[in-house]
């Protein structure tokens, strides 16, 4: 069945129809009227409650149906997370960069709800997974150690903000004995005086424009849109991640990360739990974060997750190892006339982010004797932006019309 969805309107978001989620919203919005002003930052597919999905046709919401239906979830997913969707799907078309931050994982998020229930409001893990549907820029994980000590040594400004100490302690940490020192230094970083940091980054803005590999337009564009932000400095320990569309990075428990530019499909498991660490005007929980962040050195490479190719379907699948979800990337080309999507055990929503079409939903029932037959349940048109929800074990044909290509992006549990 196709769902209506919920657009949020975050001021990071891209504005009016340049914005990908505008595009998509024109379908999967009830009702929709574009307005070339507006930030369309992110289309939510699922059951949160700060934007349920609808169920088209009927009105009624998608947590409603559930809880009325609990037998569309699939048995196992029934069984693991109770009568719930475990996992939110979103559309994001980022314009401006999202604060830097880690999700902690299961037990530090129990720990941080017992301890602060007004600021941490829920116990879950939040692992997320972003693929990029545009060219996508994000920061993700500690850059390795030597390209850290290379920033260190070009920018006296970074020494003057860590103090003798904390960059001394940097400067000297080896490949396999780094921790400390990394730990010291992002510390140091985190605690700067305010003061200390304004006159920093104003002495860094002044020169860099004059100077070579010192990631000049990723600092003066964050340093446009948030002035006087430690988030600024925070790009010489972080990677910029730089993914094509089609490529994955998976955001792990405590791994620090924030989205810059570009359109992406996210999933990510039901919760809100952020700690933030720059790139915002928000609170910033320091001590937790330090204490929480995964302090390990990667190359920007590494921090993409790559996916698996299905040799029968040519079906994509991004499988982070959490319970809660994976996504399927489906592409499918003009010379099928009909490509069958395999039926899951599992719940899943699907959106349609690239071309036109029919699709058929059915069930497939198997009688007495063995014999399988087929029960059509839910067809209608292709359009940019369809949503649908298909129950667990149904099975969803797409018959393409008038393009190339068809690209579509399900999430669900495999479990
Ligand atoms: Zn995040």
């Amino acid at each position: 069945m196709e769902l209506k969805c919920a657009v949020q309107n975050y001021h990071w978001g891209k504005v009016g129809s340049a914005s990908l989620v505008a595009s998509f919203a024109a379908n999967a919005v009830t009702d929709f009227k574009l307005d070339e002003g507006s930030n369309y930052a992110e289309l939510w597919m699922g059951t949160h409650n700060s934007g349920p999905s609808v169920i088209k046709g009927t009105g009624e919401t998608l947590p409603e149906y559930i809880k009325k239906n609990p037998d569309c979830l699939g048995e196992k997913v029934l069984e693991r997370f109770g009568g719930d969707l475990p996992f939110l799907f979103k559309v994001l078309s980022v314009r401006q960069a999202l604060s830097i931050q880690i999700h902690p994982n299961k037990s530090n998020a129990e720990a941080l709800n017992a301890k602060f229930p007004d600021r941490y409001k829920d116990s879950n893990h939040k692992p997320e997974i972003a693929i990029a549907l545009t060219d996508f820029q994000g920061l993700c994980g500690f850059r390795p150690l030597k390209e850290i000590q290379d920033f260190l040594q070009k920018l006296p400004e970074l020494q003057t903000i860590l103090g003798e100490a904390s960059t001394q302690a940097l400067l000297n940490a080896k490949e396999d004995d780094y921790k400390d020192g990394l730990k010291a230094s992002f510390t140091s970083l985190m605690k700067v005086e305010v003061d200390v940091l304004k006159k920093e980054l104003e002495n860094l803005a002044a020169r860099i424009n004059d100077s070579e590999g010192l990631q000049k337009d990723l600092f003066n564009t964050l340093n446009k849109d948030f002035p006087g932000d430690v988030g600024c400095f925070a790009i010489f320990f972080l990677n910029h991640v730089k993914l094509l569309p089609g490529e994955a990075m998976y955001l792990d428990a405590d791994v620090p990360h924030a989205y810059l530019y570009g359109e992406c499909m996210e999933c990510m498991a039901n919760s809100d739990n952020v700690v933030r660490a720059g790139l915002t005007p928000k609170f910033i929980d320091v001590d937790t974060l330090v204490d929480m962040v995964q302090y390990k050195c990667a190359t920007a490479e590494e921090q993409k997750f790559p996916g698996v190719t299905d040799s029968l379907t040519g079906i994509v699948l991004f499988n982070p190892h959490v319970p809660d979800f994976a996504v399927n990337m489906i592409k499918i080309s003009s010379n099928s006339d009909c490509f069958s999507v395999p039926a899951l055990d599992s719940i899943s929503i699907l959106i349609f982010t690239k071309g036109t079409g029919k699709y058929l939903v059915s069930n497939k029932v198997v009688k007495e004797g063995g014999l399988s037959v087929v029960q059509p349940y839910a067809s209608d048109e292709i359009k940019l932006g369809t949503v649908l929800m298909l129950p667990a074990h149904k099975i969803l044909e797409v018959f393409i019309e008038d393009c190339d290509e068809i690209v579509a992006y399900q999430a669900f549990c495999k479990l």
